[in-house]
């Protein structure tokens, strides 16, 4: 079953054509990944899907009913508020304590309800805010750069963590990801996007199609390079990141390196 198709679809952000003539389709249950450099219109496309952003031209349908989970990409959450887990996944909407700790359970976060937001390793509070998107039983679910402050591993876990996800609930996932090497594994297609689709396909064909290479700039071995890299250099562990202050630094451009 198809739940969102979005046809010749332009964008514009100000005076920026942020997307041009973009097709895309998700069927229900698929884990579909947008990779692409920053300022590619990877948000735009996400908010609009969602009905948040209207497109200047083009059409977006949606499945008659379909509930959408929506993660962006920034959430600034104030580290001297006092807010619980429990509390976080009951706003806007009260939840019961059996409620916030199914959602906690499906996302692997099992005994986070009475930690402050605050006091939350990275991979604990993308998977609390993963449980939040899930509350209402979405048919899509919508991850704006989810492993946004996490290491390699930590991605990865993430990423298996979604899978599951997908596996227990149904949900269709549709998500942006810099770490193609690192999502590949969990993602049925990947479409890359640089203002227009630059190339769409199954994650291997899209990490062997020139125009992906061109965009991120890797050569031959270029997914292991980024993989290499990123090892010399993360050495911190999940537990180390602070995430009262991921704000606009958190997001890593590994494409740029
Ligand atoms: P990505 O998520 O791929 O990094 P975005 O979708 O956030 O890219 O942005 C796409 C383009 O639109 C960028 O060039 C960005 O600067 C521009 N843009 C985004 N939001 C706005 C806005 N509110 N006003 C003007 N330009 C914007
Ligand atoms: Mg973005």
């Amino acid at each position: 079953m198809r739940l969102v198709t979005v046809s010749k679809m332009s964008v514009k952000r100000g005076s920026h054509q942020a997307l041009s003539n973009v097709d895309l389709a998700i069927d229900k249950g698929e884990i579909v990944t947008i990779v692409g450099p920053n300022g590619s219109g990877k948000s735009t496309l996400l908010r609009c899907i969602i009905g948040a952003l209207k497109p200047d031209q083009g059409t977006i349908l949606r499945a008659a009913g379909m509930r959408i989970g929506y993660v962006p990409q920034r959430l600034a959450i104030d580290a001297t508020m006092p807010l619980t887990a429990a509390r976080f996944l009951s706003l806007p909407t009260k939840r019961s304590k059996a409620q916030v700790e199914e959602a906690l359970a499906q996302v692997g976060a099992e005994g986070l309800q009475n930690r402050p937001m605050a006091g939350l390793s990275g991979g604990q509070f993308q998977r609390v805010l993963l449980a939040r998107a899930l509350m209402d039983k979405p048919d899509l679910l919508i991850l704006d750069e989810p492993t946004t402050g996490l290491d390699q591993p930590g991605s990865a876990d993430l990423y298996t963590q979604i899978e599951q996800v997908r596996r227990s609930t149904g949900a269709a996932v549709l998500m942006v990801s810099h770490e193609l090497h690192v999502v590949m594994s969990a993602s049925d297609r990947v479409v890359c996007l640089n203002g227009h689709v630059c190339c769409h396909g199954t994650p291997e064909i899209v990490a062997s199609a020139p125009e992906y290479r061109a965009l991120f700039g890797t050569g031959t071995h270029g997914a292991l390079a980024l993989y290499r890299h990123e090892h010399d250099h993360h050495h911190h562990h999940d537990h180390d990141h602070d995430h009262s202050h991921d704000g606009d630094h958190a997001h890593h451009d590994h494409g740029s390196h």
